[in-house]
């Protein structure tokens, strides 16, 4: 700064001293300054100086006053301030006592203050002193030359400067590491106008950018270098960059080859002192290699992350606190969050689990942590995002950091929940399977009188196994769908049921399953519909139950049931199973008891039964013996010659009804032998009811009137329409056997034998007035050999067969058989017969009535083949009114001759058994001779198929011993009838 020469006035320069040296001109100038204080405070001026000094205190700066040697003749306040001190501490030294010798050339100080001394043209130089306390202060201090109270004096001013140099330097430096930043970075930078034009391009020396040079640069548009791909964000972000600053943004960038570099570019905008935008900065960083790596990374992570996601393990990483720092995707999943980093940061307390899971995780965690020593095949429960508990098959072990310490922990674990269950369902069947196998054994030869305990027992166990509260048995019968409980077991404090589930029908779905063999499995009552079976249960405060059938023979005969009333109970397959496999072993355990119950009943039974059969053979013998003994006894009575007429025909009364009574008792066990030897066939036919009733009537009409009986008949039926198709002869007999009863079991009193008409069947009835028969005798009196007075001492002879022979009749004709007494007085028996398609048959009606005829035939020609001699004259008796010629034949080949001889011959009685040759070879040889002659078989045997072997031989009808003769001549009448209607 030019020095202003008006300040001339208050320190005027004085003159010139070249060539003093530096020093000189300071230490003079001390000197000069001492003086001048001197003679100042001896001249009279003091107040004028004071008021120089003061206006020289009001300039801020430092002012010296120095002599020409340069020493400070005074100073101002400033100065004091500068230096840190007072101003006496300045006054009388010199430059040189308060510089820093190593920091100023003091003879460039003293030469530039020699020349203002000498020419008074101002200079101005900087100096480093050292202020009073030590510090270092810069000055820039202007020397001029000047007069101080008329003295020749150099004033110095001089500003602190410390700071704005430091300033200067930092600038410099700051520029220098820009420069040298600039050149350094491995970013190239560049600079735009407000149109994008490049202006600036940095030179760096380690760049990555070698295509962009200076010159090719420079002029041309930034946005020239970005790939068309990228070009309209880029424009984008260009203009958002004036809104707010955008931050580094990545781009493909095109260098001038055309290869193309993956850029981060953040741009700036830049502005003037006004704030005006004056252009763009923008750095560019090839990131290349850094998206590549980042790529690899990705890459890495991802495959990573994906081997996690796919193993078929639950993973996760705890970092030291047990705070999660990863997982898969499955761990992920079951914690219910929908990625992997959601789990960053959570702990297990954060987790679904329980609070007591959580606490046993951790601590594991902790235990790992503490003693680095992994935990495998830690099986736990825990509770999942559903509620529902899984078991866990876990590994843990220490988590290591690159420099091999432990970070965490680092857990995988299997859900093993379904091989657990799997396993437990196995135990749990396999200890079921052991209970059924021990109860079972306990059933093996278990005695009949403790099968009920142990079936009491069996319940118990088993309803403790599967956790019912309540087992029972129900017997039910399938047609009346009627069950009961027969069996209860109830768990402790629950209510028995037993007497209420007497009788009761099952529920309609019960029945359908129970019918195809299936179970009643009702996991939760409340989820039922409502109806009969919700009706039933609810009220039993049933919650869950299982319901087995007991199968036999295709039929349920029972069921096994086990309540759960204090909680659900689910029963698996398997379980249903073995205790379907138990419930069928009750059917057995049943039907065992069943069978020995029947087998002790059938002992019984045979035992009274052999009982029975000794009472019957003796009474068999008394049977038989009887009449016997009065055919004998009165046949050799018949011998003595003194024997009145009367006397005689008596005798021979007795011996015809002994016989006849005897031959009753042989054809009753000829019946029932046939019956038990299944031998005895039915013999369907047209039969007339009216007339089977009227025949026994007639049969019987003598009887009861000589023991004063009255015998009623009740046939309601027209004669035609009194036709059914059963068998003939079992019907008389059936009837027969009834009346004879009637009449036998009466004493007085009336006998009523009659039917009445149902829609398919005849209900016959024979009713007396006799004994009766006690109630509780009435189901047995149809058994073989029973008699209701078994004694010896029996009023009434009888074999106690009749009975069940007509029993055994009926059956066969689809009938049945009933009795009905008050046990005092008189009996009515009641019989069936079935009567589908009852008709009236003209021939059969006609063949009856000739039947019924009296003998009208006369002069026949006979020819009895008879080996025996007595039936031979039996027969001779019989038929000589009708005969002219009576012919015998004692061998079936006899007859043939006989036969032969005498073609005359009309009618032949053959006996089937004969010597040489039987009855029928005899007949079908003879019907070789003859078709038209009539053959009458007799039989003595009595069988069934008799009849069809006569038929089957020839004959034309056949009649068994012994011979009714009223019988016969009515079979002969009818045969010449048909003989004569046949042409
Ligand atoms: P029996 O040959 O002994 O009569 P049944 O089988 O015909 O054999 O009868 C069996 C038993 O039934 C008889 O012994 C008799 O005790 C009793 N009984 C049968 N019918 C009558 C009846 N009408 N009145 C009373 N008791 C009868």
């Amino acid at each position: 700064m030019p020095f202003d020469e008006k300040d001339k006035g208050t320190v005027e320069p004085q003159g010139s001293n070249e060539g003093v040296s530096g020093r000189s001109i300071f230490s003079s100038a001390i000197q000069g300054h001492r003086k001048g204080l001197d003679e100042a405070s001896n001249t009279a001026d003091d107040l004028t100086r004071q008021t120089y000094l003061d206006v020289l205190n009001t300039i801020s700066e430092a002012v010296y006053i120095q002599d020409e040697n340069g020493t400070f003749i005074d100073v101002n306040e400033g100065a004091a301030r500068m230096y840190k001190c007072r101003r006496e501490d300045l006054i009388g030294k010199n430059p040189l006592d308060v510089g820093i010798a190593e920091k100023n050339d003091y003879a460039e100080v003293a030469r530039l203050s020699a020349e203002v001394w000498h020419t008074g043209v101002p200079a101005a130089f900087e100096f480093w002193a050292r202020h009073f306390d030590g510090g270092e202060i810069l000055k820039e201090v202007i020397v001029n030359k000047g007069v101080y109270f008329g003295r020749p004096v150099l004033i110095a001013t001089a500003r602190d400067i410390t700071e704005r140099r430091k300033a200067e330097i930092s600038r410099q430096e700051r520029e220098e590491f820009y420069r040298k930043l600039l050149m350094n970075l491995p970013d190239l930078v560049i600079r735009t106008d407000l149109q994008g034009t490049v202006v600036y391009v940095n030179e760096y020396s380690h760049g990555s950018f070698p295509q962009f040079s200076k010159s090719d640069v420079i002029g041309r548009n930034m946005l020239s270098f970005i790939a068309a791909e990228d070009l309209e964000i880029a424009i984008e972000n260009t203009r958002k960059m004036f809104e707010k600053p955008l931050g580094p943004k990545e781009y493909r960038v095109v260098d001038l080859e055309g290869k193309v570099i993956e850029c981060e570019i953040n741009g700036d905008i830049l502005y003037d002192m006004q704030q005006n935008p004056t252009g763009m900065v923008y750095v560019l960083r090839d990131i290349s290699e850094r998206k590549k790596a980042e790529r690899e990374l990705f890459r890495s992570r991802e495959m990573l992350q994906l081997i996690l996601d796919n193993i078929p393990l639950y993973v996760f990483w705890k970092d030291l606190n047990s705070v999660f720092l990863g997982c898969n995707n499955n761990f992920a999943k079951v914690c219910g969050l929908s990625s992997p980093d959601e789990v960053i940061g959570k702990t297990d307390y954060d987790m679904v689990w329980k609070k007591e899971e959580a606490d046993f995780f951790v601590s594991v965690d902790q235990r790992i942590i503490k003693s680095g020593i992994g935990e495998y095949h830690i099986i736990e429960p825990q509770t999942r995002t559903d509620g529902k508990t899984s078991w866990l098959d876990t590994n843990k072990g220490p988590l290591y950091d690159s420099d091999g310490k432990i970070m965490g922990v680092l857990g995988t674990f299997l859900d093993i929940t379904d091989r657990r269950m799997a396993e437990e369902q196995i135990l749990q069947q396999t200890r079921l399977r052991e209970l059924l196998v021990e109860i079972s054994s306990t059933y093996i030869n278990i005695p009949i009188e403790s099968v009920e305990a142990e079936i009491a027992r069996s319940m118990n166990k088993l309803s403790q196994f599967v956790g019912a509260d309540r087992c029972y048995i129900f017997e039910y019968d399938e047609t009346t769908n009627i069950c009961s409980n027969t069996h209860e077991w109830c768990g402790e404090g629950i209510e028995p049921q037993i007497d209420n589930l007497q009788s009761i029908e099952l529920p309609e779905e019960w029945r359908e399953a129970f019918s195809h063999g299936n179970p009643i499995y009702i996991p939760d009552v409340s989820f039922l519909p409502e109806g009969l079976t919700k009706d039933i249960l609810e009220p039993q405060q049933v919650i869950s139950l299982i319901v087995l059938p007991m199968i036999h023979n295709n039929r349920c005969i029972g069921f096994m049931g086990f309540d759960s009333v204090r909680s659900k109970h689910t029963y698996s397959d398997i379980e249903q199973q073995l205790l379907k496999v138990f419930t069928q072993m009750l059917v057995n355990i049943r039907l065992r008891k069943q069978s020995e119950e029947d087998l002790i009943k059938a002992k019984e039974k045979a035992e009274e039964s052999d009982r029975l059969k000794m009472a019957f053979l003796a009474n068999m013998s008394h049977e038989i013996r009887t009449p016997m003994n009065g055919i004998l006894g009165f046949a050799g009575l018949l011998k003595e010659a003194n024997l009145s007429g009367s006397q005689r025909e008596e005798y021979i009364g007795l011996i015809e009804k002994s016989g006849a009574r005897m031959l009753s008792v042989i054809n009753d066990i000829i019946s029932i032998s046939k019956i038990e030897a299944g031998l005895m066939t039915v013999n369907d036919a047209e039969v007339n009811v009216n007339e089977q009733i009227e025949y026994v009537y007639s049969f019987f009409k003598p009887e009861a009137v000589a023991k004063g009986l009255a015998l009623v008949l009740n046939t309601p039926l027209p004669a035609d329409a009194a036709v059914v198709s059963t068998d003939g002869e079992k019907l008389y007999a059936v009837l027969s056997n009834l009346v004879k009863n009637a009449i036998t079991y009466s004493a007085r009193g009336v006998v009523e034998i009659g039917y009445r008409k149902e829609p398919d069947r005849l209900v016959f009835f024979v009713k007396d007035e006799g004994i009766g028969i006690p109630k509780e005798k009435q189901s047995m009196i149809f058994e073989r050999f029973i008699q209701v007075d078994n004694s010896n001492t029996r009023s009434y002879e009888g074999a106690g067969l009749g009975l069940a022979i007509a029993k055994a009749y009926l059956d066969m004709l689809g009938g049945s058989i009933s009795v009905e007494s008050d046990g005092i007085k008189g009996s009515t028996f009641f019989f069936t017969i079935p009567c589908s398609n009852a008709k009236a048959k003209q021939a059969f009606s006609q063949r009856s009535e000739h039947q019924q005829a009296n003998a009208s035939h006369q002069n026949l020609n006979l020819l009895v083949a008879e080996d025996d001699e007595i039936s031979f004259r039996l027969i001779s008796k019989i038929m000589e009114q009708c005969c002219k010629m009576i012919l015998r034949a004692k061998t079936g080949r006899e007859a043939i001759s006989v036969y032969a001889e005498h073609p005359e011959i009309d009618v032949i009685l053959m006996d089937v058994k004969m010597p040489d040759m039987d009855g029928y070879e005899a007949t079908r040889r003879i019907r070789k001779i003859s078709k038209h002659v009539i053959v009458i078989a007799q039989t003595a045997y009595g069988l069934e198929n008799d009849y069809e072997l006569a038929i089957k031989a020839g004959c034309n009808d056949y009649m068994a011993k012994p011979i009714d003769p009223t019988a016969l001549h009515a079979m002969i009448n009818s045969l010449l009838e048909e003989k004569k209607a046949t042409p």
